[in-house]
């Protein structure tokens, strides 16, 4: 365990050379009788272990992943803030930080864990986001690595979701590279849609990040009763559906007001948050904060 401080690094470290390297985002929370609560943190561990895979990298084992952010969330306990009024997001990096010149594997690897407090994400409430399908940049093509965290892959993406900010618009709707046609992902989170109270949200084809808010909406959802399909959401079926909304651990779930795409502007629910995305974020919440019984045993306690 160490202070908050810079490290140190060779010029020639793999990650800076050519971005070997991933991270991954969880949030430790205070329930309301004070028990610090992780959300699934295994499933961190594996998708980080899938993408050490992909990009080359020693795997870091999920006994020392899980007891890297349980020791890092134990030592900053007096930073997760009060009940309901944030979180302590907590970012594990692993990169190869030996030196190489050539474009190889690093010789050898860095796995770290940080913490920070964060404020509530929505400040002024839920509130419908609009989003702008781009038409001119994709996120992730077929065998690339759009089904890891790498770090490479959020680069390309801030410029277009920086244009379409200053157009009033929360974040950028990819579609896929092969056809154009099918929504992939939402900038950082995951896309659903219902449509005669049936949930539709983009299958994973290794392209799609498998977001632990999707897998867990998803079975939430089917708790719930509710048909939901992992099929290719064509964005002619989305701009006609009833209600849409991304999810991720940053916000866990934002519902969708407005999608633009080209010359369509499709509105959902008049712009108010629908039925069935606030039951699902009720419940998602409920179950995070604390406040609902855990039947699914996903939370774990610090
Ligand atoms: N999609 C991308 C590209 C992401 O970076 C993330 C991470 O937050 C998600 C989706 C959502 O995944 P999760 O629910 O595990 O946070």
């Amino acid at each position: 365990m160490q202070d908050f401080q810079d490290l140190r690094l060779s010029p020639a470290a793999g990650v800076i050379n050519y971005g070997q390297g991933l991270f991954e985002g969880m949030k430790a929370r205070r329930a309301e009788d004070g028990r610090i609560l992780l959300f699934r943190p295994e499933l961190n561990a594996r998708r980080a272990q899938e993408g050490c895979r992909r990009l080359g990298m020693e795997v870091v084992s999920e006994e020392m992943f899980l007891d890297a952010v349980y020791r890092a969330v134990e030592e900053n306990k007096r930073w997760v803030p009060p009940h309901g009024r944030g979180e302590l997001y907590i970012r594990p990096l692993i990169f190869g930080s030996g030196a190489i010149l050539g474009v190889a594997p690093a010789p050898e690897y860095t796995f770290l864990v940080y913490t920070i407090p964060v404020g509530p994400y929505f400040k002024g409430g839920l509130k419908p986001i609009s989003l702008k399908v781009s038409n001119e940049f994709h996120r992730a093509a077929p065998g690339g690595s759009g089904g890891v965290k790498a770090i490479g892959n959020y680069a390309p993406g801030m410029m277009p979701s920086k244009n379409a900010k200053a157009e009033g618009y929360a974040e950028i709707i990819y579609l896929d590279s092969s056809e154009h046609k099918y929504i992939e992902e939402v900038g950082a989170a995951n896309f659903f849609c219902v449509k005669d109270g049936v949930i539709y949200t983009p299958e994973l084809t290794g392209t799609i990040l498998p977001g632990i808010t999707r897998l867990s909406i998803i079975e939430l959802a089917r708790s719930l009763g509710y048909e939901v399909n992992e099929t290719k959401v064509d964005i002619d079926f989305a701009l006609n559906c009833d209600e849409a909304f991304a999810v991720g651990t940053a916000a866990m779930i934002s519902p969708i007001g407005l999608i633009e795409h080209g010359e369509i502007l499709a509105t959902y629910n008049d712009g108010e948050i629908g039925e069935i995305t606030l039951e699902l974020y009720d419940a998602l919440s409920g179950i995070l904060n604390g406040s609902i019984e855990d039947s699914f045993g996903w939370n774990r306690e610090v």
